[in-house]
């Protein structure tokens, strides 16, 4: 690997702890993948509430949100980075209506109408010693005692207990850059689960931050080893079900070979 700083996102972070070769795949080799239809939801969604709060308070209803989201739609739904792969014409009405459902969830979890966005998907960077560590957050608030709240919006649904620390990492890593690139650690972290609906909550401390930053400078190391020795390790799991790259994947083909010799 050069000597420029290594970038690492929420997400890419998240692909190497699950599985180093698939990081490789989407972060090295930056290999094209199909848009699965629960992607294109969740990058309409977000986009349909990111204008929602651009207007004015009183506008921020359900009948605006449905709206936003056929006008986006029309303007978007010819660009490949934003139709899902395998979207048909017959399916994109039924599709379009389980956005709107998630439109719908999310009003019962919040007023948008009486919620002061600070920020909306906010670009955020930082140089922790060799790695840049960069993201977008959703949503940030600030209370009127100084303090911020971040919100990350999930299409998808509360994972269980074993899977919340992977599933908060994103905000934990927002929660770190907050702090080392503003001096401010984040009153709180929401995770604003739209399918099921519900809201997960955690209160950052500087003791919890430390703890997260020495994770990632570990998992940064990792990242480095990996790439000086080329040692891509695939990491089996049953994610691999809907991994994109099962045909170039070593370990895949190993087990379709293993299992049909049974
Ligand atoms: S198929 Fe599984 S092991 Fe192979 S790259 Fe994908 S996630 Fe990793």
């Amino acid at each position: 690997m050069d000597e420029t700083p290594l970038q690492l996102s929420p997400s890419s972070a998240s692909n190497f702890k699950s599985c180093p070769l698939l990081f490789k795949y989407r972060n090295i080799d930056r290999l094209d993948e199909p848009i699965s239809t629960r992607q294109a939801g969740g990058s309409l969604v977000h986009a349909v509430l990111e204008r929602l709060f651009a207007q004015e308070a009183p506008a921020r209803t359900t009948e605006r949100a449905n709206e936003l989201l056929e006008v986006l739609w029309t303007e978007l739904r010819e660009e490949p980075e934003w139709r899902p792969t395998e979207l048909d014409t017959e399916d994109e009405v039924g599709w379009l209506e389980s956005n709107r459902r998630l439109l719908s969830n999310y009003f019962l979890l919040e007023d948008p109408s009486t919620l002061d966005a600070a920020r909306l998907e906010w670009w955020v960077e930082y140089e922790l010693d060799d790695v840049q560590l960069r993201g977008v957050i959703d949503r940030v608030e600030e209370r009127d005692d100084g303090s911020w709240i971040l919100t990350d919006y999930k299409t998808g649904k509360v994972p269980g207990a074993a899977r919340e620390q992977s599933a908060s990492l994103g905000l934990r890593f927002y929660a770190l850059v907050c702090w080392r690139a503003y001096g401010i650690i984040p009153g709180e972290l929401r995770l604003v689960y739209l399918a099921d609906p519900a809201v997960l909550t955690w209160r950052p401390t500087e003791r919890t931050l430390l703890a997260f930053e020495r994770q990632m400078k570990a998992l940064a190391k990792a990242v480095r080893r990996a790439a000086d020795t080329g040692d891509w390790r695939p990491r089996p799991s049953p994610f691999c079900m809907s991994c994109a790259f099962q045909d170039r994947c070593p370990a895949w083909n190993e087990s379709v070979r293993g299992s049909q010799a049974v």
